[in-house]
């Protein structure tokens, strides 16, 4: 089995394939050994599990996941990659390579058709610039998988993780703490890939929750409300909500006082309660509707 993270052997790959890295796809390829053995053993790669990877490139951690997951289906755009990964994956028959958009394929299905009898995680070494859609998507179609275990800039790492209420938090924040329990599990110096990106990175779990919070009227609006909020995130959330949403102010911070909030709050200073409560009211108050508004 070839050594993936060897500086030679990549090298040797790409000249006898005539391989250059792609900055527009992310393609930072991890090049220190101790990584992919610790994403695979902490993503929940086991035997009992199948593991969705995004992003093979050479297959590095595609082969770690191999070695002890029960099935490995990994969707890679590029497929200037087919004949490399053809190679180096070819000693593994429990894995299969999908070269397609992870924002178009049809997970569901995917889930359904390849992992019968097996729990499900995701793993990853994510392409930065997808960071935020990626796990927009995966925690939006309430795929029926136990975690999403990946490497993102430690920047976005901070905000994925961060708790409600606090400054790191956003949009994002609010989605993933509605959906899963995030955990950074350790950082990755950017000396670890090839090419070396200008930043450090790390390792964060999504625990996938079984039930998500009760109480909210309308789980679409409620999405729209905090995406709204988080517009103009150093703003109040009396005018981030009602400009981007086109709404008169003194009605919105009317609504966030009867939501029990102080009208001077800001987002970021937020719990998911006051979310719930502050969207059920606005879209019960009938504001919304409004023919010169424009929230749906
Ligand atoms: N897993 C490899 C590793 O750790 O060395 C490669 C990781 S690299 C950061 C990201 C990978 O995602 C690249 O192989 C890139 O081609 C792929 N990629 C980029 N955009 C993608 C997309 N929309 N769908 C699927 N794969 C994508």
């Amino acid at each position: 089995m070839q050594r993936l993270t060897d500086i030679g052997v990549i090298k040797d790959i790409m000249e006898r394939y005539g391989f250059r890295f792609s900055k527009g796809l992310g393609q930072n390829f991890l090049i220190n050994p101790s990584v992919c053995p610790k994403i695979a053993e902490m993503g929940n790669a086991r035997k009992d599990f199948g593991i969705i990877e995004i992003g093979t490139g050479f297959g590095v951690l595609t082969a770690e996941l191999a070695q002890r997951a029960g099935k490995v289906v990994a969707v890679e755009i590029d497929n200037r990659l087919m004949p490399v990964l053809n190679e180096t994956l070819s000693g593994y028959d429990n894995v299969k390579i999908i070269y397609d958009d992870i924002l178009k394929v049809d997970l569901d299905r995917i889930i359904r058709e390849e992992f019968e009898g097996l729990s499900v995680a995701v793993c990853a070494n994510l392409p930065y610039y997808l960071t935020s859609p990626i796990i927009m998507r995966l925690l939006e179609l309430r795929l029926p998988i136990k975690s999403i275990t990946v490497m993102v800039q430690k920047e976005a790492a901070k905000r994925l993780c961060a708790s409600l209420g606090t400054r790191d938090a956003g949009a994002i924040t609010v989605a993933i703490n509605y959906f899963a329990d995030a955990k950074m599990l350790f950082s990755v110096s950017r000396g670890s890939f090839m090419p070396m990106p200008k930043v450090d990175s790390c390792v964060i779990r999504l625990d996938i929750k079984d039930k998500t919070p009760k109480g909210v009227k309308d789980e679409d609006f409620f999405f729209k409300t905090v995406k709204a909020a988080f517009t103009q995130r150093r703003k109040t959330l009396a005018n981030s909500v009602s400009s981007s949403m086109g709404l008169p102010k003194d009605m919105v911070s009317d609504i966030i006082r009867d939501s029990g909030i102080d009208v001077s709050v800001r987002p970021e200073q937020m719990s998911m309660d006051d979310f719930i409560r502050f969207s059920n009211l606005l879209i019960s108050s009938g504001i919304c509707t409004l023919p010169e508004n424009s929230c749906f």
